[in-house]
């Protein structure tokens, strides 16, 4: 720490460094010298890393992160808090790593640095102002751990503090941001001095007329009431003595959105809003805010029907306190808040007050733990108040949502059940576009209809004139409105139709084992309807039809009925159409298949993500309960233990017209140079194929080992990417993941 403090003259030393030492100065109050250390060096770190970057404001990039970390030290965050506020940036703004700062700093600060800059990517200036909300909801649903918006608000904060430099537009845009988002996030939290500075500059930025001509009042009428504000407020703390009260008095000062806010909401006018009195009363316990509350309504008459207990009935993020309003002398009215010291350090810094106040020698439990500790804080305050679920449960979905927030083509924001699949998504937008889907793009690439959706993502629905929901789905949907329009189509599915889907389902899946269902044998049928129970093959047909039983797995069993009564038939093919074209058994003239697993016809595939085929690679289908078949390449390992159970797998064969781009994993050990990863990349993307992710998998000082999930059209095309990748000279190794 010598750096720090050794040099007592500011005059010498850069402004960077005096800001670290006056932070660590603050610091200081609450953290021991190693964790202060561990602050610094975290300082020496990001001031290298942002070196040569400067602000709009001309100073150097640091001094903002640094700032941002004065703010939480402000309200004694945790050193990890501390540490990953002043790199908040690194990861958004240079070349660092979140390995790299897992490294040095550990893995909370490189998970808190990580949340943050995923924030970042998230833009509200594309989206539709009413989805505010839903916007809001979804920042929430992305955060991991709480402290990573306490981050993020900070960071807001000092960005709104020095919004001057900024272009106007740019301005105005994170000013309204600010205002429809984060204030409301920091209320949400209970963190109202955060949410009040938040407002108040943001609104100084979106409205600066309004805003000045309202300060002006509020100063000049301040100035007018002095006289009687200390008439008041002697005359309370008078009664308060009388009756042995001990209390703390605070005249209360209106902040300016609120007062804006007011006069817009209820059609005021600035008098009728300004010319109150208020004041709050801070004393140590709930018991003692009751006997306040008698004293001065004996003092004062209180106006009738403006008390209001949030004691007993706490607002949801927390808040507590007693309302009223008096008449005062000359008939003013008089705002009086009365509430304990605890509820006072609540309504100030809300989720954060945890950090604050209940700070476990140094010891730092999951930041997550922490905020289920703030909340079952909320729900006792609930229960003691008696009072009924309802309260605790915004709080909750807020900040523990089982729901994936993603968004239209359009930018609206649906709401979905966690787990939701793109069909889930097309039911949820409209039953027609359910009804009718037949593909689906995820961040505008082709995907499975059966595809889980994530936070964040666009989804858009392919719909074709004449298609119906196709049985299978209801193996993956997951809301219920999928669920049950589904069900009622196959309801409403007239048994002879249901017959005919069926038949037509079967038919074509007996033609890859070369069989045609007018001549099946006798004995292979009366086999067949043994085994699954059906007293005939129209039975069975409205059964297939209705998706209670797979075609592919009936064709399969009359083969090897038949195979057994005869002479062996080899597994030939038909072809079959991915899902996002309109399968021919529902009449759809459409497009050409495009890509091909023979023998699947009208049922739900995947690829394994263990080990990801690709055409070309010799695979086996699995059976899987809920997700149909998946296909698998033979070595993967995970099908050693499904291969002793043959009635879950099928042969299939890659139809040789297969189009369409498939995932594939690849590792590579390249030496650790400047720019390598951009030089893969262009490699890679010069080839055709698209990078879906990528990873750093292992490192040590001179070599990292990549991990990348790359898209290909097939071996071919996979093995040429190979080549070209292993040809470059920082490449020591490359193979395709096993
Ligand atoms: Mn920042």
């Amino acid at each position: 720490m010598t750096q720090v403090s050794a040099n007592p003259s500011n005059e010498h030393r850069s402004r960077p460094d005096v800001m670290a030492a006056e932070l660590c100065d603050i610091l200081r109050d609450y953290l021991d010298v190693a964790q202060i250390d561990s602050v610094f060096q975290a300082y020496q770190f990001g001031a290298k890393a942002h070196e040569g970057q400067l602000r709009q404001s001309g100073e150097d990039y640091i001094c903002h992160p640094l700032a941002v970390a004065r703010i939480l030290a402000g309200m004694r965050m945790n050193t990890e808090c501390i540490v990953a506020a002043i790199l908040h940036d690194v990861i958004e703004d240079t070349g660092i790593t979140k390995t790299e700062i897992a490294e040095r700093f550990g893995d909370e600060v490189a998970g808190l640095i990580d949340g943050v800059s995923k924030l970042a990517q998230i833009q509200f200036e594309s989206r539709l102002q009413a989805q505010a909300e839903n916007f809001r909801k979804m920042v929430l649903a992305m955060v991991e751990d709480i402290r990573v918006i306490i981050i993020k608000l900070a960071d807001r904060l000092h960005n709104m503090r020095t919004l001057g430099a900024m272009r106007p537009d740019k301005r105005r845009r994170i000013a309204r941001e600010t205002l429809e988002i984060y204030a409301p996030i920091a209320n949400r939290l209970g963190m109202n001095t955060m949410r009040i500075e938040l407002q108040d500059l943001g609104f100084s930025e979106s409205y600066p007329l309004r805003y000045r001509i309202l300060s002006d009042a509020v100063k000049r009428v301040r100035g007018n009431r002095s006289e009687v504000v200390s008439k008041i407020q002697g005359a309370i703390e008078n009664r308060l003595k009388d009756e042995g009260l001990d209390a703390r008095i605070e005249g209360r000062e209106k902040h300016l959105y609120s007062i804006y806010q007011k006069m817009k909401a209820k059609r005021l006018s600035f008098n009728d809003v300004l010319d109150v009195y208020a004041f709050r009363i801070i004393v140590d316990s709930a018991d003692s805010c009751y006997r306040v509350f008698g004293a001065v309504h004996s003092l004062y008459k209180p106006v009738p029907g403006k008390f209001k207990d949030y004691i007993a009935l706490p607002k949801t993020n927390g808040y507590q306190s007693l309302h009223t309003v008096l008449f005062g002398p000359y008939g003013l009215p008089i705002e009086v808040q009365i509430r304990a010291d605890d509820m006072d350090k609540v309504a100030e810094a809300g989720v954060a007050a945890h950090w604050i106040y209940k700070m476990r020698d140094g010891a730092s439990s999951s930041a997550q733990a922490s905020a289920r500790d703030w909340m079952r804080g909320l729900l006792e305050i609930q229960k003691n108040a008696g009072d009924s679920q309802e309260f605790l449960e915004s709080v909750k979905i807020d900040l523990f949502p089982d729901v994936v927030y993603v968004f239209t083509p359009q930018g609206n924001i649906m709401e979905l059940t966690r787990g939701s699949t793109a069909v889930d998504f097309a039911f949820a937008v409209h039953t027609d576009i359910g009804n009718s889907c037949v593909a689906a793009k995820i961040d505008r690439r082709l995907a499975p209809l059966s595809s889980a959706l994530f936070n964040g993502q666009t989804v858009e629905i392919i719909t074709a004139p004449g298609a119906r929901p196709n049985p299978a789905w209801l193996n993956f949907v997951v809301t219920g409105k999928a669920r049950a329009t589904i069900r009622s189509y196959l309801k409403n599915l007239k048994s002879n139709e249901a017959a005919g889907l069926g038949r037509r389902m079967v038919d074509q899946a007996l033609k890859s084992y070369q069989m045609n269902i007018n001549n099946l044998p006798d004995a292979a049928i009366a086999a067949l309807l043994a085994e699954v129970a059906c007293n005939s093959m129209d039975e069975l047909f409205v059964e297939v039809g209705l998706g209670n039983q797979l075609a592919p797995f009936i064709a399969k069993r009359v083969a090897e009925d038949a195979a057994s009564a005869s002479t062996a038939v080899s597994t030939q093919s038909i072809r079959h159409a991915w899902t996002r074209y309109m399968p021919s058994w529902l009449g759809g003239a459409g497009e050409q298949p495009v890509l091909s697993i023979k023998g699947t016809e009208g049922m739900v595939m995947s690829y394994a993500k263990c080990c990801y085929p690709i055409p070309g690679d010799p695979i086996v289908g699995f059976v899987s309960a809920g997700r149909g078949i998946v296909i698998h390449r033979e070595s993967c390992k995970n099908l050693a233990d499904v291969r002793n159970r043959p009635e879950k797998c099928i042969e299939v064969q890659w139809d040789s017209e297969s189009e369409g781009e498939y995932p594939v994993e690849i590792r590579v050990d390249v030496l650790n140079r400047l720019g390598v990863l951009a030089t893969l990349a262009t490699a890679i993307s010069d080839q055709g194929a698209n990078i879906n992710h990528v990873d750093i998998e292992d490192r040590d000082g001179r070599i990292s080992s990549l991990g990348f999930t790359i898209t290909v059209r097939d071996r071919q095309h996979l093995a040429v990417v190979m080549r070209h990748m292993r040809a470059l000279e920082q490449v020591t190794r490359i193979k395709r993941r096993s």
